[in-house]
């Protein structure tokens, strides 16, 4: 079994879209072990989006994510982090595949509806980020 943490992002919050992706990770036959709502400052959106520090997007992207609130969640599953990354979609929903959340859901490249983990060890720094160990469960 293998754990990853989703976002469902302020866009798809605002958009009441936050009932439709959780019965969705349900169906898919993920163990939801941590679910929380959250409302990041910028500082935080910027701490956990470390990695693109450098990227001309981050700016945009930070203002985005502590724009409103957001559901972050732990999933567990065999294969988790790969499996939530196909049910997402490809970053761009002009290139996700039908069926995927982020085709169903997103509204460009930045606000595309939903985040997952990309390897084990950034889905443990990431769900470290949000969770302490007693509150999954
Ligand atoms: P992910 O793993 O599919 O979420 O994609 P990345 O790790 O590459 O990027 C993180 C997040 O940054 C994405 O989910 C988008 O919200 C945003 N993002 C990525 N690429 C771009 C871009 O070219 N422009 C903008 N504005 N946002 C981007």
């Amino acid at each position: 079994m293998q754990r990853t943490l989703a976002i469902v992002k302020p866009d798809a919050v605002a958009n009441k879209n936050v009932g439709e992706i959780v019965s969705r990770i349900e169906r898919e036959g993920f163990r939801i072990v941590g679910m929380r709502l959250v409302n990041l400052s910028r500082r935080e959106a910027e701490g956990f989006y470390a990695v693109h520090r450098d990227k001309p997007f981050f700016n945009d992207l930070t203002a985005f994510m502590s724009s409103g609130p957001a559901v972050v969640l732990c999933l567990e599953a065999e294969d988790a982090i790969s499996k939530w990354r196909t049910v997402m979609g490809a970053t761009n929903p002009e290139n996700a595949d039908e069926g995927t959340l982020r085709k169903q859901f997103a509204t460009n490249i930045e606000r595309n509806a939903v985040h997952g983990s990309d390897a084990p060890e950034t889905a443990a720094v990431e769900i470290a980020y949000f969770f302490k160990g007693v509150e999954l469960v």
